[in-house]
Order: C-alpha cells, then sequence, then structure tokens
C-alpha cells in the first residue's frame, strides 16, 4: 500500500547545531516543569526522567480536530446508556466471562452488588475515546497528490477507555513543550495553530462535581494507584490541581492492597479509611489482572463497589469498556437503540471500521477465515486494558489457529487494522543520541470527557480536552512508558 505523508509544521531537516539545540532545551523544558515519567529501567522512587516527546507538533486539519471534539459527547451518552443497560452488558459478556478470569471476576462483582442493591446509583465518567486517522481510499489512489496537501482522512475509533483513561496532564502538557520549541524557533505567529488544552482542569472539575454531588463538605477523593506508579507526574498533577481548585478537598492515594488493609464500609455504607470518609473514588489501577495480587485486593474492590462514594468509573462502566462490548456496539443497528438523533448516530457509526466477534458460530468462523486469509488486515484484542496485549500480523494466524475451536476464542474479538497517514519529524527519547534522525511515525488522538449520571438521566456531559500520542510508523502499539510512543499535539492548519 503506498504511504501517504502529512505535511511538516517547518522544512526538514532542521540544521544538525539548531536541532541539537532544541533538543537539549526541550529535555530540559519537560524535566523541569514535570513532563516526566519514572524510568522503567533505571527505576528509583526519587527519579523521573522526561517523557518521550516529538519535536515538532503533527499537522492535522481543522476539520478533523473538530469532528473527534463533536464525537465526544455522543460516545459518551453511548457508554452511559449501554453502562446501565443490563440486558446488553449480560449478552455481550456471557460467554466471555466463562473463559475470561478477570473480566468473570468483574462481572461476578457486578451482580453481587446488584442483587444487594446499589448504594450509590451516580456514576462518574471520566472517559477518552482513541481514534486513528484514515485515508480515504481515492487519495491512496492517487499518486501525484502534492505532498504539501493534507490528505482527506477521517477518524476510525480505535476504543473507548472508560478506566484509568490517563495523560490528562500530559496531553496538555505536550502543548506546551512544543509551544516552547515553536518559540525557540521564532515562530510565534504559528502558535496559535496550537489548540488550547484544558484536559487536567476539565477532568479535575469533574471529580469535584461529583465530591460536590456526594454532599459531605468533609468527604475526600481517593485515587487508587498501582503499587507504583511510573506515569507518576500524570497522576500527581490530577492531585496538585485538585488542590489547587478546592483547598478543602481532602485527596488519598491507596493501593488495592492498602484499601483492602484499612477501609471499612460504616452502617451507612460510607467508604471509610481510617476515619475519612471518602466521597469519590478515582481509579487509576484496578484494570488489570496483576494489579489484583489475591482476594484482599479483590475484597477491596468489591467494599469500594458495594460503598456509597461515587466511583470513577463505577463497575458498569468499567464492563461497558470492555473490548467485547464495544465490538458489539459496531454490530449494525446497535448504537441506534441508543442514540436516537439520526445524524449523531451516523456520526458515531462513521467512526467505527469493522470489529467481529469470535464466538463458537458461523459469525465467529466467517471471522477466523477472513483473518486466516489477511492477517496483517487484523487486530487481534482480549478483554485487556493498559497496552501490549494485542496481536497482529502473522502472529494472529498462529494464535487463531491454536484456539480455532476451544471456547478460549469468545473472549478476544477482531478487529479491522487501521492505516494512519504518516508523519515526519524528530522523536526525543532519553537514552538516545542526539540529533535524533528524521523518523516517519504515525498518530493516535485522545479526546477526554466528563460525564456524571445515574439510570434514569444524564446530569453533565462535555468533552474536556486531548492527547496525541504518536509512536513510529512501523511500531503495532505506542504505549509512552512502555517505550515506542511520544507525547505530541495537534498543529492545526
Ligand atoms: P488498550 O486498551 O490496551 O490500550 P487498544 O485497543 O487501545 O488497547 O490497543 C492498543 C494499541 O494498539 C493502540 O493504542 C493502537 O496503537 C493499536 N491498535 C489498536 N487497535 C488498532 C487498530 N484497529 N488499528 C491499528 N492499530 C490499533
Ligand atoms: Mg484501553
Ligand atoms: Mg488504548
Amino acid at each position: 500500500m503506498d504511504a501517504i505523508y502529512l505535511p511538516t509544521v517547518v522544512p526538514l531537516p532542521i540544521p544538525e547545531e539548531e536541532l541539537v539545540d532544541l533538543v537539549k532545551k526541550g529535555k530540559d523544558w519537560a524535566i523541569m516543569h514535570g513532563a516526566s515519567m519514572r524510568s522503567k529501567t533505571k527505576f528509583s522512587e526519587d527519579n523521573i526522567n522526561f517523557a518521550p516527546f516529538v519535536l515538532l507538533p503533527s499537522t492535522m486539519t481543522q476539520r478533523n480536530y473538530r469532528r473527534a471534539l463533536e464525537l465526544q459527547t455522543i460516545f459518551q451518552e453511548l457508554v452511559h446508556k449501554v453502562a446501565y443497560d443490563h440486558e446488553f452488558l449480560e449478552h455481550c459478556l456471557s460467554n466471555t466471562v466463562k473463559v475470561d478470569d478477570f473480566t468473570g471476576r468483574l462481572w461476578s462483582i457486578y451482580e453481587m452488588v446488584h442483587k444487594e442493591g446499589v448504594a450509590q446509583p451516580i456514576a462518574l465518567g471520566l472517559l477518552r475515546c482513541d481514534y486513528m486517522l484514515e485515508t480515504c481510499d481515492k487519495e491512496r489512489k492517487n499518486k501525484r497528490r502534492n505532498s504539501n496537501t493534507y490528505p482527506t482522512c477521517e477518524w476510525k475509533l480505535v476504543e473507548v477507555n472508560t478506566i484509568a483513561a490517563g495523560f490528562g496532564w500530559l496531553g496538555p502538557a505536550s502543548r506546551l513543550i512544543q509551544k516552547y520549541i515553536m518559540e525557540e524557533m521564532n515562530l510565534h505567529d504559528k502558535i496559535p495553530r496550537l489548540p488550547e488544552n484544558n484536559a487536567l482542569a476539565g477532568l479535575c472539575q469533574g471529580m469535584l462535581d461529583a465530591w460536590k454531588l456526594y454532599g459531605n463538605p468533609k468527604g475526600c477523593i481517593l485515587i487508587v494507584i498501582e503499587d507504583v506508579s511510573y506515569n507518576i507526574c500524570d497522576q500527581r498533577f490530577h492531585q496538585f490541581q485538585l488542590r489547587e481548585m478546592n483547598p478543602n478537598v481532602k485527596v488519598l492515594r491507596k493501593t488495592l492492597t492498602q484499601i483492602g488493609n484499612e477501609a471499612v464500609l460504616n452502617p451507612k455504607k460510607e467508604l471509610t479509611i481510617n476515619g475519612d470518609v471518602v466521597s469519590v473514588v478515582y481509579f487509576r489501577s484496578g484494570y488489570e489482572p496483576v494489579q489484583y495480587h489475591g482476594q484482599n485486593e479483590w475484597d477491596a474492590r468489591l467494599l469500594i463497589e458495594r460503598s456509597k462514594a461515587i466511583k470513577c468509573p463505577n463497575i458498569n462502566y468499567h464492563l461497558a469498556g470492555c473490548k467485547k462490548v464495544q465490538q458489539e456496539l459496531a454490530k449494525e443497528g446497535v448504537i441506534e437503540n441508543y442514540i436516537t438523533d439520526e445524524e449523531q448516530a451516523k456520526l458515531i457509526r462513521d467512526a467505527y471500521v469493522g470489529i467481529y466477534g469470535l464466538d463458537l458460530d458461523e459469525e465467529g468462523d466467517r471471522a477466523v477465515e477472513l483473518a486466516l486469509k489477511q492477517p496483517e488486515k487484523y487486530v487481534l484484542k482480549p478483554q485487556r486494558e493498559g497496552g501490549g496485549n494485542n496481536i497482529y500480523g502473522t502472529e494472529i494466524k498462529s494464535a487463531l489457529l491454536e484456539m480455532k475451536d476451544s471456547q478460549e476464542r469468545t473472549a478476544w474479538i477482531l478487529m479491522e487494522r487501521i492505516f494512519p497517514p504518516i508523519s515526519k519529524g524528530y522523536m526525543v527519547r532519553p537514552d538516545q543520541p542526539v540529533p535524533p534522525a528524521i523518523m516517519e511515525m504515525v498518530s493516535e488522538f485522545g479526546i477526554f470527557g466528563v460525564i456524571i449520571g445515574d439510570s434514569e438521566r444524564i446530569m453533565n456531559n462535555e468533552q474536556v480536552g486531548h492527547m496525541l500520542r504518536t509512536k513510529v510508523a512501523t511500531a503495532n502499539e505506542g504505549g509512552v512508558a512502555a517505550g515506542l510512543g511520544a507525547l505530541d499535539s495537534p498543529y492545526l492548519i
């Protein structure tokens, strides 16, 4: 397939001497302003290093940018309604929970709490929809396209994250690094093309709105954290922002293990930790099996779920974000059940690529056949979050052949692979030679939003900001902490 290239902000290459200077300044700016992470390879609690970043922003059309923002509240309404549709969740997950132990355990918490009676009807969603651009077919065929024009592209949904959607700080921070670099390059007149990004404030406002709804002036916000937070700056900036926006709200950070050891429910079903009542629980952990060491952590999750605290997400929302649910939503006519406005339904419908279930039925068999024939056109996904779990290319073949006729295959979904246009630029990473070489890269755009509501109504539904993650074009996945992705931000043209 012919690659389609995006125009760059300035002509490349940047002269070597200037480039070396910019890279050094950019690294220092990032470290000194908290666009940083804990290193996985040289780990120490006291050490942070800059997060990998792309030196200059990636071009995006105004139209594509506005469209991504516009989709957010529609997807949020969809997720909210699905999260409160018991029958649909059961329909989606009934086979998967039999073979996927992790999803099964989440499901049993969901069932337990619903049998017992939900103590807190209100849910807080801090969601992030992730997209990649797909080049329209006619553009691919037009080989004589002028390389300075932007190809016609449309957003395709990669996934909706309903739990622990990070980069509320690193998203805005990416813009700030690149703004600084552009100012150092005397590109002042181009700065207005970097759209404002207030994701951090928007997400924290969402938490504070939920805190207020809970109605306890002494209540605190509990952030559920991993044993080791590599993405520490992103998390801490949420905490600092909350402190700034409302100095009276106490913020706790606890692992599931600590919550298991320290938290109790009082007779009013309030979640209390060492005497503090928790109004809002914000999960930045709990989405991966390894984060539950044993019964203690599962008990902690159940305890939180049974409590009156407003959860971000509650177990409904967590389940609604499962890849399996997203696959069922992609089926013809399903989103239209939830989004009654035809125009809105069409907008999000157009953002779907084909996603197929792998149940042991005719439809599943057809999907297996498709993937075996052209594995390079698909991504095979399990019910997992956090990156690094998917299977690509020829490995899809061996994975599918192995589980061809077994129930295990129902724990996976098959998704058409998106092939985004390619941008060229410099990626700055720790421990890499300076100056960096020009790289070919592709981006994934994440839009943040806040939604608050219960089974009856949606009280607040808004889009609050964005993040752009860019990876080398040849990499399957581009997790920033994982090492192949880098912070980036859009430059509107
Ligand atoms: P996770 O919840 O683990 O982040 P994703 O569905 O986002 O799972 O997949 C992880 C990464 O895999 C994405 O960030 C993207 O880089 C890549 N990816 C996922 N789906 C597709 C797809 N359909 N086409 C191309 N790349 C994809
Ligand atoms: Mg995810
Ligand atoms: Mg993802």
